[in-house]
């Protein structure tokens, strides 16, 4: 066997020393001797190579090791799957505004529970609600780690050991692990569910209703609709009934917008402030959805209510960050002035570009990326169709614009397509796109002008290093 150089000599040669500079010495002795293991086991096998313990191979193996090692393993991407509101690319995108707010808590101490006015101990909640009610119309409200805990608190708070009436038709699960009966059961609530999947009618929540209702639900169904011979009681009539038999509804929007989408072609949903004025008692939704801020739960709603909830243990362990209130402060303010809104948040200005701003882009980018495939391929511009994502509004799609990319040869070819959707997806800066019908799509919707250059950068960089 080749005789494997000592530790300590390859430590103290001249190109370990920027090494150790910049990793510490720790880790450069520990990358040295996991490379040197490794080798000794491949030995062992019959597989190392003598020229692998050169001295200068052997640092500079070391100084790979460490690179890799200290590369981030959460990265930013190109979402170009058309979803907007990508669950598993991080959903909202936070304008400028919140970036600044959140370098800032970060860097320096804020007054997070300090009341300035008199010098002592503030409450997190003070430093947003009174924000949050101004652009929702209710009387007071409260935030959390997410939505999915905002039910759970909502649930916990005011209907442990008591039952939830909800509508066959809206027990639905958001995600894999949020289901609504789960939750409740989580939360030590009975479901009471009414109706049928595709009929719910007011008699027969009012049928329901007995000593043991703590409270009505209504779910947005976010994910998944159903046509055809449905019927749903609208909130003011079963707001109307709850009112009368004295017990309180409550209603998860999941996505929650705090405008009219309508107003810029997109599909309408009901707002906050709308749901509000329906009748809820309390209203949750998501903070990273349309709303376009942070991950976050909003509870918002009657004032009783919400300081009920708010003395609840679990308020404590489901509570948001600095970082988070840093970031849904400065969002929900540009919702002050709604005819700046379109171009500054970003999640809106995404799901309103213009058809003809795409177009231009897929073609801009088009030649970058023909060159870093290689001929075996095609790519033409082609209209398709995004999603908002997250649940909001499943049915509606987009008209957008994107590149397709075919084999030249027009074949059907799903393996030569699924590899090179694995190529660009291992960039340094990974692209994500969709395949299928033998094509894979990317959708430029989200590649904004700011990012074109960046883009188009590194297929040049891939092109020139093949
Ligand atoms: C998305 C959604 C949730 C969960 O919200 P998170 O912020 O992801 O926790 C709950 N309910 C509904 C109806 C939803 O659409």
């Amino acid at each position: 066997m080749a005789r494997v150089p000592s530790v300590e000599r390859v430590m103290t040669s001249a190109g370990m020393a920027p090494l150790v500079a910049q990793y510490g010495r720790t880790q450069a002795l520990a990358a040295l001797r996991r490379m040197l293991d490794d080798w000794r086991r491949d030995a062992q096998a019959g597989r190392a190579l003598v020229e692998a313990l050169d001295e200068a191979r052997l640092v500079q193996s070391v100084g790979a090791a460490l690179v890799e090692r200290e590369r981030s393993r959460i990265r930013s991407v190109f979402n170009l799957t058309g979803t907007v509101l990508h669950t598993n690319l991080g959903r909202a995108l936070l304008p400028d505004e919140a970036v600044q707010s959140v370098v800032e808590v970060l860097t320096r101490p804020a007054n997070l529970e300090f009341d300035l006015a008199s010098g002592s101990r503030g409450d997190r909640d003070d430093l947003i609600d009174d924000l949050i009610c101004e652009l929702t119309g209710a009387e007071a409200a409260t935030v959390v780690n997410n939505n999915a805990a905002a039910v759970l608190l909502v649930l916990s708070a005011l209907a442990s050991k008591k039952e939830v009436i909800v509508s066959r038709g809206e027990l639905v699960e958001i995600g894999g692990a949020f289901r609504i009966p789960d939750i409740m059961s989580r939360a030590g609530a009975r479901l009471r569910e009414v109706g049928t999947t595709n009929r719910t009618h007011l008699k027969d929540y009012d049928e329901a209703i007995g000593e043991r209702t703590a409270l009505l639900m209504k779910v947005h169904c976010s994910n998944y609709a159903i046509s055809g011979f449905t019927k749903e009681v609208a909130l003011n009539e079963l707001a109307t009934l709850a009112k009368a038999r004295r017990v309180p509804v409550a209603v998860d929007l999941g996505s929650g917008t705090l405008v009219d989408l309508a107003q810029w072609g997109l599909p309408r949903e009901t707002t906050v402030r709308e749901t509000i004025e329906g009748g809820a008692d309390l209203v949750t939704f998501s903070g990273d959805k349309l709303l376009g801020g942070p991950q976050a739960g909003l509870i918002v709603g009657r004032a009783d209510l919400i300081a009920k909830i708010k003395k609840h243990p679990l308020k404590r362990a489901l509570r948001v960050g600095k970082l988070t209130l840093a970031a849904l402060e400065p969002v929900l303010r540009l919702y002050r002035a709604p005819e700046f809104l379109r171009e500054r948040l970003t999640t809106l200005r995404l799901l309103t570009r213009p058809a003809d701003d795409m177009r231009n882009t897929a073609e801009r980018v088009a030649p970058a990326l023909l060159h870093a495939i290689g001929e075996e391929f095609s790519i033409t511009v082609e209209p398709m169709f995004s999603q908002i994502g997250s649940g909001a509004l499943p049915v509606d799609v987009l008209p957008s614009y994107g590149l397709a990319i075919r084999l030249a040869s027009g074949k059907r070819a799903g393996r030569q397509i699924n590899r090179l959707e694995k190529i660009l997806r291992e960039l340094p800066r990974p692209v994500i796109g969709r395949v299928a019908d033998d094509a894979l799509r990317l959708d430029m919707r989200c590649l904004e002008p700011a990012d074109e250059a960046a883009f188009i950068a590194q297929l040049q960089a891939k092109g020139a290093r093949e």
